[in-house]
């Protein structure tokens, strides 16, 4: 049997979790759904093989059918993309003028008298930085 979800799979799970939250039984399902009793029963099966629904036997009037409850998780085409570690070496920053200027806390500001658009101190740095990257990725 395949494993992965198609549309149908897609649709079906997202109906029990938005219309049916505490669950259904799955003879009712398919009469809601307008479809074959075949097509709910195969869509479940896979989707309770990948963790997507619960269903518990249970007999309705007599007959054996299943009660089904969605489990919320995100569909294969929800999941979210991995973010990409990047690595920063805070020691790089440490330097920085700013860390260690004593007009940092209420002087320097945009448009202040010390300004950091136009602060020779962190302007050297930032170019002394620049520099250095450069070296560095020559090097590679
Ligand atoms: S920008 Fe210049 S003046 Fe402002 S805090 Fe940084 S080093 Fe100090």
């Amino acid at each position: 049997m395949a494993t992965k979800l198609n549309e149908t799979d897609i649709k079906i799970y997202k109906y029990i979790l938005k219309k049916h939250p505490d669950g259904i039984r799955q003879n009712d399902l398919w009469k809601k759904l307008k479809t074959t009793s075949r097509v709910v029963s195969r869509s479940l099966k896979k989707l309770e093989k990948l963790g997507y629904v619960k269903r518990t036997p249970v007999i309705h009037n007599g007959r054996h059918t299943y009660f089904v409850v969605a489990i919320p998780k995100p569909l294969p085409t929800e999941r979210k993309t991995r973010i990409r570690r990047v690595r920063i070496n805070f020691k790089q920053y440490t330097d920085i003028p700013c860390m260690y200027c004593p007009y940092i806390d209420k002087q320097c500001y945009e448009g202040g008298f010390y300004d950091p658009r136009t602060c020779d101190w962190l302007t050297e740095w930032i170019l002394e930085n620049i520099s250095k990257s450069r070296k560095r990725i020559r090097r590679k």
